[in-house]
């Protein structure tokens, strides 16, 4: 064990976990993006999202008896992303994306 070959590979898988142990924080702080990166955006004009009036921006739904001021997806209850997140998954919208700058007349303010 005490060998100078044993001792450098000890060394060296050391320095790789201390390394990967370093990365991994912004490693988790990537994949999400880069995982939705694919996850295609729910078209407004889909009928579903036509029905709830859904807009890409929450500045165009003011008119809307529905709509509440400064609600958009990023504080409903039912947006699933992170506060950096331009697009993010929302419960009525499975396998899309919904603008988090967006709204539709199911907002409900977070919990
Ligand atoms: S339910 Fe909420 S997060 Fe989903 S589209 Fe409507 S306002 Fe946006």
């Amino acid at each position: 064990m005490s060998d100078p070959a044993n001792r450098q590979a000890r060394r060296r898988f050391l320095k790789i976990a201390v390394v990967g142990a370093a990365m991994a924080p912004v490693a988790a702080s990537l994949l999400p993006r880069i995982a939705r990166a694919d996850t295609p955006h729910v078209d407004p004009k889909d009928p579903t999202a036509a029905a709830l009036g859904y807009t890409e921006d929450a500045a165009t739904a003011k008119g809307d008896p529905s709509y509440k001021p400064n609600s958009n997806c990023a504080n409903c209850n039912f947006f699933k992303g992170h506060s950096e997140m331009a697009y993010g998954p929302c419960d009525l919208f499975p396998g899309k994306d919904v603008n988090a700058k967006g709204w539709c007349r199911s907002w409900t303010a977070k919990a």
